[in-house]
């Protein structure tokens, strides 16, 4: 898995702080290039988080082998939390950017135990694909990935 080429550790990120050592954070799973652990600001009873250790900021940044191993891991750590937990149900979450409600810059993945009632709600407010978009939008993403 790539490592030679991986950016360098961000002195003012917090989970380069938490791969480091110098945050404490309670672990959950680690491999040479993963970290799991839980979120100091749960939405959920057992809500964690996994991060590759190097510092990229989105997903489109990852290297195929870094984002392969998160994908990789990903059913593991869900089949650990709803033992853990007792949850049936969980959100898998990854933020990319501000807008998109990203407010540490260290590419994260959520995992949050769902439960009857628990009131975080779920918000979808489908819209309507219209067939022209459709076909611009098709020869857009063809244009860029064959
Ligand atoms: P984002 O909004 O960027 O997708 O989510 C960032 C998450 O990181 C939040 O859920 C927040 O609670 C969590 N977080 C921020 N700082 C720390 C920390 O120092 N330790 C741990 N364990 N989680 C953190
Ligand atoms: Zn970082």
């Amino acid at each position: 898995m790539t490592s030679v080429n991986n950016p360098p550790a961000d002195p003012g990120c917090v989970f380069c702080k938490i791969v480091a050592g110098s945050i404490p954070c309670h672990k959950v799973f680690e491999t040479e290039h993963l970290l799991s652990f839980l979120d100091i600001g749960p939405l959920a009873r057992g809500h964690i988080l996994l991060i590759p250790k190097a510092h990229y900021v989105t997903l489109d940044e990852l290297p195929e082998d870094l984002a392969a191993g998160c994908a990789q891991a990903l059913p593991r750590l869900a089949r650990a939390l709803k033992a853990a937990t007792g949850a049936s149900d969980y959100n898998l979450l990854e933020n990319n950017g501000a807008l998109a409600g990203q407010v540490v810059k260290h590419v994260h993945f959520h995992l949050i135990p769902r439960a009857e009632g628990d009131g975080l709600g779920y918000r979808w407010p489908a819209g309507k694909l219209d067939a022209a978009e459709a076909e611009r939008l098709k020869k857009a993403f063809a244009a860029e990935l064959g």
